[in-house]
């Protein structure tokens, strides 16, 4: 879970996240590092649409949410696909 990043009002998808369950470390990798295992678990998560719009409409940065990397939805708000 992004605990580093969770407000108050704990959205109700996040409750459901699997990334919950397994730590943020997968999430949060250090630079070139692989996030294939996060998106491996992201790929299992149900809470997967939620979690990426989210991410894209909070504008976060870092990490990885909804399956995509910091780079992928940086491409994603670009170009739109
Ligand atoms: S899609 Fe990935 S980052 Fe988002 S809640 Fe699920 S496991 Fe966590």
């Amino acid at each position: 879970m992004h605990i580093d990043t969770m407000t108050p009002g704990t959205l109700a998808w996040q409750t459901q996240a699997l990334c919950a369950q397994t730590g943020a470390d997968f999430f949060f990798p250090e630079p070139g590092s692989s996030v294939r295992e996060a998106k491996r678990i992201c790929g299992m998560c149900e809470m997967r649409p939620a979690c990426l719009d989210y991410a894209l409409a909070n504008d976060e940065r870092f990490g990885v949410w909804g399956g995509l990397s910091e780079k992928e939805r940086l491409h994603l708000r670009r170009t739109g696909d």
